[in-house]
């Protein structure tokens, strides 16, 4: 049993939904062209849109006072024609390795967004989607259903905002929030583009130290091969054979594990990166050695790394999380086929980091769990 949680949260009450349509967007919704007609409009040179762009993306700046090269006056009509930030931060859970992050949208949407500490780096788990549509029985997230995507510049926003407000530098990135990043293509590649470009156009932070996760839309798989950004990628398995798999991912039955496999190994090719299979372990479900050995056979024809995630108990979900023994009796079976296996420690889980666990809480919809 884990000592109590060595976390502070503030509660917010739930905000009200409102339309998303007529509303000023932030600098990061806006291209660079928008940006210069508005300071045209303000009889301020061309010059000074790329200026403010440096200061979002490079100073990251918290808030417009920080722009000290516009002038009182004119950063007073900014706010409000082109806000800095667009997400309000709703609550925060602190504990000693991660922050947990909960945003309200401009529609009333709550967002989750992580912030882990490790001695080497600091890494933003960013949400894509306001709920998630595929359904995994195991998570948070996926039992509170789908609600929209996010927009690019609300992805990039929560990374820019938990830098600022931390003044910790993140240097890795991991789309491992709410949401299935390839279910929201555009949106998703919209603000890798301008988390990966560098200063002014973007943040800066290099392909390889992005990772998207995805439970297996071969299209998208795919398509982001044709980038050729050398993003990490991560794919979520968590059951070697089908009929388990879609027991745990419903949305998986589109997406049999064959076609997958084919799309990930062209991504390695093209991406030139060594892809990442998730699973996570479940008590009695997923983590007998017959499923380590119907997983060695699955993945030792190719190259490929394997990351085992004992579960993060979720209310109501009805999984438990497999003993030490049985965590290291799967992992050995790997090891034994040469196959890299971690096992993660969960960084997060004293601050509510399973997807979607703060936001559940804060609705009210889930009670304290203990973790065991
Ligand atoms: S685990 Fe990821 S893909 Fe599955 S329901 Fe949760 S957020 Fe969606």
């Amino acid at each position: 049993m884990d000592a109590p949680a060595a976390s502070t949260s503030t509660p917010v009450s739930v905000p009200a939904k409102t339309a998303l349509a007529a509303r000023p967007l932030p600098i990061t919704g806006l291209t660079e062209e928008q940006l210069v007609v508005l300071f045209k409009k303000h009889k301020e040179p061309a010059f000074r849109a790329t200026q403010l762009r440096q200061f979002v993306f490079g100073r990251g700046v918290e808030s417009y006072e920080g722009v000290t090269n516009l002038s009182k006056a004119l950063r007073e009509k900014l706010k409000v024609e082109a806000p800095m930030y667009e997400l309000e931060m709703a609550s925060t859970s602190v504990g000693d390795d991660a922050t947990k992050w909960l945003w309200k949208a401009a529609d009333g949407a709550l967002i989750e967004s992580v912030q882990i500490r490790t001695p080497d780096r600091t890494t933003s788990c960013l949400s894509s989607q306001v709920g998630c549509a595929m359904g995994c029985v195991f998570c948070a997230t996926g039992l509170s259903g789908f609600e929209r995507h996010l927009k690019g510049h609300e992805i990039v926003e929560q990374f820019l905002q938990m830098r600022s407000k931390s003044g910790n530098p993140s240097t890795h990135i991991v789309y491992m929030g709410m949401g299935e990043p390839l279910h929201n293509y555009d949106e998703v590649l919209a603000s890798i583009r301008m988390l990966n470009d560098p200063p002014p156009k973007g943040a800066g932070i290099g392909a390889r130290k992005i990772t998207i996760s995805t439970v297996g839309i071969v299209p998208g798989i795919r398509k982001l091969a044709d980038e050729k950004r050398q993003i990490e990628l991560a794919v979520s398995l968590h059951a070697p054979d089908e009929t388990t798999r879609v027991k745990l991912i419903p949305a998986a039955r589109r997406y049999p594990i064959k076609e997958i496999m084919d799309a990930v190994q062209e991504y390695s090719e093209k991406a030139r990166r060594i892809v990442t299979y998730e699973y996570v372990l479940l008590a009695g479900v997923n983590d007998h050695p017959e499923q380590a050995g119907e997983l060695v056979a699955l993945l030792q024809t190719h190259p490929c790394k394997v990351n085992l995630i004992p579960f993060n108990p979720v209310a109501d979900s009805g999984f438990q999380r497999p003993s030490i023994d049985s965590q290291e009796r799967f992992k050995n079976i790997l090891d034994r086929a040469h196959i890299p296996t971690t096992i993660r420690f969960s960084k997060g889980k004293r601050v509510d980091a399973a997807c979607g666990q703060l936001r559940r809480r804060v609705l009210a919809l889930e009670p304290e769990v203990s973790v065991s």
